[in-house]
């Protein structure tokens, strides 16, 4: 009953050429995807991928929002922007952009900038809503946190955090990625039975605040998702789909990716 979805975040690559070259050799190898399909580009390439996507199967995505409408916050984007471009999906809450970065060694000076928090996330996913985008709520542990066991707890704190105050209506309107940290840009692939056994822990963990519409929430796993490995850890029960960063960036691998989504 819920459509498997397959997002590619381009992160900080591609200039807008660079796009163009990307999706003209992917367009035609997904044109009879039966998947949902989308893309989030750097902000700057937003308009021209926009145009080239108009009239096909994919959507557009964005990496990240400010949660205000307009004002003087400098250098940030908000959701009335990301709407006039045609967004649709809207990452939040990656664990690029939290206060806990993994692998990611970032000088102290930048932590200000980059310290995503629970309450920020669902700041986004507030601002978010009332305009119709699809939120793609990222949460996941990092090593640490697995190897000291606290992989559940620290994912159902996390989904805690960004649901406060919505209703069952506006959670069954999000996406929820399964990204364990360790397993981003690492090519270290968490094991298909885990992905889905923590998969099925967001659905039960959803269940106790909408019951049965966590039925139809899609929960992607992301985290160095191939070709290779796609059509295993898709035919899970509760795995929707995929997040899928570096091999979105290549049009043969990602297409075999959405593919095996169906
Ligand atoms: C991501 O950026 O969300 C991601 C899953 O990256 P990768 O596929 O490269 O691990």
């Amino acid at each position: 009953m819920r459509k498997k979805i397959v997002v590619g975040n381009w992160k900080m690559n591609l200039t807008r050429a660079e796009t163009e070259s990307l999706l003209s050799s992917l367009l035609p190898l997904i044109s009879d995807a039966t998947a949902q399909v989308g893309v989030c580009p750097g902000f700057v390439a937003l308009s021209t991928v926009a145009d080239q996507l108009s009239g096909t199967n994919v959507g557009l995505g964005a990496q990240n929002v400010f949660w205000k409408e307009s004002g003087a916050f400098t250098g940030f984007v908000s959701p009335a922007m990301l709407k006039d471009v045609g967004v649709t999906y809207v990452l939040v809450g990656h664990s690029e952009t939290r206060g806990r970065f993994g692998k990611l060694e970032v000088p102290a000076t930048t932590v200000g900038f980059f310290a995503e928090t629970d309450e920020t996330v669902n700041l986004k996913i507030k601002s978010l809503l009332p305009h119709g985008f699809t939120p793609i709520l990222c949460v996941g542990e990092n090593l640490a946190e697995r190897e000291a066991g606290n992989t559940d707890s620290v994912i159902q704190s996390q989904l805690d955090g960004a649901l406060v105050d919505l209703s069952a209506d506006e959670i069954a309107k999000l996406v929820v990625a399964y990204e364990p940290v360790w397993a981003i840009g690492t090519g270290q692939t968490c094991d298909t039975p885990e992905a889905e056994r923590v998969c099925g822990m967001i659905r039960a963990h959803l269940r106790t605040k909408v019951a049965d519409v966590a039925k139809s929430i899609q929960i992607q796993y992301g985290g160095s998702v191939k070709a290779s490995n796609a059509a295993d850890l898709f035919s899970q029960p509760n795995i929707d789909g995929g997040l899928v960063g570096g091999a979105s960036l290549m049009a043969e691998e990602f297409a075999a990716i959405v593919k095996a989504a169906g």
